[in-house]
């Protein structure tokens, strides 16, 4: 993919992505926790906004979506099932719609768990998940069921390995220590938490994060796997219920 996407650090611990397609010059943005770091972002690449793409409705990622869209006119896309609790949206998108964005054939699929009507948007080798799959972990269930976030997680299991995860938050420190209190015998998470040590000690972000990586060390993802559920002592019960259970777990962690 031809496409240049930025991580920018926004708030306490957001993130917002800027994909932009060299060629055409188009810039996209896929959150908008506050307007200044997208704005100064743009200033020192002198690249122009077109488009503001929205995963969900809550305040720390739609915040500075007003100020941003005053000051470049960008075109703000978001789910028309959720446009109630949406900032004013100039395009309204639908589960299964295909849409462009910087000249890629971009598809909306549904990430609800986190909230209902949380969606996410998925490019060749690209999938910005907001607070739904995240790296090595998973949005906090404040409106949908453990169930649907579930199927949210299998949609994203079932893209290609190498697909980079853009999530919304640095929240991967924290998910490091809980996922060892699941698997603390996976060789491959202990390499992933000694490496997240090392980033944050100097504030790099740990997002994106390859779906490979994720299938290999997020608890969440691993429900289905016979080690995963022995460790929480569930064998033979659904993935679904697994996933329930260690979803559970972190949030009295
Ligand atoms: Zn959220
Ligand atoms: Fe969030």
């Amino acid at each position: 993919m031809k496409l240049q996407i930025v991580t920018l650090p926004c708030l306490a611990d957001n993130y917002a992505f800027l994909i932009h397609h060299p060629d055409t010059q188009q810039t996209s943005v896929v959150d908008v926790p506050e307007a200044a770091p997208i704005l100064a972002a743009l200033k020192d690449r002198n690249w122009k906004l077109d488009t503001i793409l929205l995963t969900h409705h809550h305040d720390d990622h739609i915040a500075g979506v007003d100020e941003l869209r005053t000051v470049t006119n960008a075109q703000v896309v978001g789910s028309e099932r959720d446009k109630a609790r949406l900032p004013k949206l100039d395009i309204h998108v639908r589960v299964g719609d295909q849409i462009d964005v910087c000249s890629v054939t971009t598809e909306v699929i549904a990430a609800d768990g986190h909230t209902i009507g949380h969606i996410a948007y998925i490019m060749p080798g690209a999938a910005f998940t907001g607070d739904s799959l995240m790296a090595l972990g998973c949005g906090k269930l404040f409106e949908g069921s453990a169930d649907m976030m579930w199927e949210t997680l299998e949609r994203f299991a079932g893209l290609p390995d190498e697909t980079m995860i853009y999530s919304g938050h640095e929240y991967t420190a924290n998910n490091a220590d809980f996922a060892l209190t699941i698997e603390p015998g996976n060789t491959a998470l202990q390499k992933r938490y000694a490496e997240i040590q090392t980033a944050r000690a100097s504030k790099t972000p740990t997002v994106p994060s390859e779906l490979s990586l994720e299938r290999e060390t997020n608890p969440f993802l691993r429900a289905p796997l016979p080690e995963v559920k022995r460790a929480v002592g569930m064998e033979g019960e659904s993935d679904a219920a697994v996933f329930a259970e260690i979803r559970r777990r972190k949030d009295c962690f």
